[in-house]
């Protein structure tokens, strides 16, 4: 058993149908593309694996597609340059004043946005500059430390309110492109504001999307600083530990994963937590002492996902790395506490909210029957969703006609999510035999299991939803 959801980056180590398969052996639940690197020939190739693989029930993975978003970066370089610490030097706006000692950004507000003795961050932390002054054209910075920096490196303005779109037309082509090719979520890189998030909803909802999830990651003080609003505009967020470590003090990051992830359990929203999960593997076999520490505490904070991104994408070891964060993961779980927080329910319907108190007590009551599994029967996502948010100690699974609800379950924390043909939405006897039926075929029950089931029945012309305790010996 394992309860919280590994998500995997694909391509170049991990491109083979073989290599797919290992990912979910060793228990992947999605894949992403990175789409900072993907291009849609090798994309598109592995997508079509992925569901021929899906299709032979040799997997059951969902897709997921990271945008790219503008990322500030500086110019080409004839031969990098090394930079002495106290070095002063300009960074330019215009790439035509260039001169042989300095750097070119291509955020054409850096001047109009940045202010005397403001850090800029070249190169992911690789070189740290501050202000001396600055003018329309460029401004003058002197070197924090000493670095030799490459050819279109990337930039970071930690305190600048940046004047960049949610999305740029690239991410639009990509997302759309991801959109015909079935992916269930979206991650959205450099969510600052709710704004942003609102874009990307409007692209999805104008293409009649609207059953792809979108995850806005938090990479920035300023995403950090509108969390609460950006958490009511997403269904998920990502803790984005790559660019919040350049962004803001690196003695903050554990804090703001810990508050992230509060904030979404208390909205009933899911999170991922991603980046240096296991970065050593990506040359080595094992991980250090703190990677396993980090993640088996991670754990303990019940996110939904954790993020495997350049370990599984470029490592040595991607399988043994997904092997081995499985284990810790089931470790951590056992030591869990299933205490069921409750979530806001501010902009439920009254059904909703109803829904919600009959899966509180289903979970309650099958723990405390020492029931076997909770039995969820859902045609959207729904009722998955409200118990997963409730961190379900219980095993939980949830049967659904659709195969979109399938591949959304599969990121929520706790859910097996099974497709079950031949749904019966007239007789819902029915359709619960068939999905104790299945189960027990499978050897997920026995006999002398006691389950809980919940679900819509058809009372007159309204569905209402019902819980049942049963006993498997009944049906089979
Ligand atoms: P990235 O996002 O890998 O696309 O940069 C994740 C992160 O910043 O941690
Ligand atoms: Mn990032």
């Amino acid at each position: 058993m394992k309860r919280t959801k590994i998500i995997a980056t694909v391509w170049p180590s991990t491109n083979s149908r073989e290599k797919l398969e290992q990912l979910y052996k060793a228990w992947v639940n999605i894949i992403r593309f990175n789409f900072s690197h993907a291009n849609y020939e090798e994309s598109g190739r592995l997508v079509w694996l992925i569901k021929e693989l899906n299709s032979e029930w040799k997997t059951n993975l969902s897709l997921l597609l990271d945008t790219k978003w503008p990322e500030i970066r500086t110019g080409d370089l004839d031969e990098k340059i090394t930079f002495t610490q106290w070095d002063t030097f300009n960074i330019y706006t215009d790439n035509s004043l260039l001169q042989k000692w300095g750097l070119f950004c291509d955020y054409k507000f850096l001047s109009e946005d940045i202010a005397d003795d403001w850090i800029i961050v070249i190169d992911s932390g690789l070189l740290s500059v501050k202000v001396l002054k600055k003018n329309k054209w460029y401004v003058e910075v002197k070197a924090l430390n000493s670095a030799e920096i490459g050819s279109r490196r990337h930039i970071n303005l930690p305190w600048v309110k940046l004047k960049l779109p949610g999305i740029t037309n690239k991410d639009k082509e990509d997302i759309l492109w991801g959109i015909k090719n079935d992916f269930s979520f979206i991650a959205a890189s450099f969510i600052r504001s709710a704004k942003n998030v609102q874009e990307i909803r409007k692209l999805l909802d104008d293409n009649w999307w609207t059953h792809v999830e979108i995850n806005s990651k938090i990479e920035n003080q300023e995403g950090f600083d509108n969390l609460k609003e950006i958490v009511k505009a997403s269904d998920w967020l990502m803790v984005a530990r790559w660019d919040l470590w350049v962004e803001v003090p690196i003695q903050k990051l554990a804090l703001y994963q810990k508050k992230i992830i509060q904030q979404c359990k208390k909205k009933g929203k899911f999170v991922i937590v991603a980046t240096h999960m296991l970065e050593t593997m990506i040359d080595n076999p094992f991980p250090t002492r703190a990677e396993s520490s980090d993640l088996f505490n991670t754990i303990l904070q019940k996110p939904d996902c954790i993020m495997l991104s350049w370990e599984t994408a470029i490592g040595s070891f991607p399988i043994e790395c997904v092997e081995i964060m499985t284990t810790i993961t089931q470790e951590a779980e056992k030591n869990i506490e299933y205490e069921h927080e409750s979530f806001s329910t501010k902009w439920f319907s009254e059904r909703d909210f109803e829904k919600k108190l009959l899966i509180k007590s289903g979970i309650f009551i099958g723990e405390e029957l020492d029931a076997a599994a909770l039995i969820i029967l859902t045609k959207t996502w729904k009722l998955a969703k409200f118990a997963s948010a409730f961190r379900p100690e219980i095993k939980t699974y949830a049967f659904t006609p659709n195969n979109s609800t399938v591949k959304l379950c599969n990121a929520y924390f706790g859910i097996d999510s099974i497709l079950l043909e031949k749904w019966d939405s007239e007789n819902y006897n029915k359709t619960l035999e068939k999905a104790i039926k299945l189960l027990v075929n499978k050897w997920l029950l026995n006999k002398k299991n006691k389950i809980i089931a919940i679900n819509d029945i058809q009372k007159k012309d309204v569905e209402i939803p019902v819980m049942e305790i049963i006993n498997v010996w009944d049906f089979v």
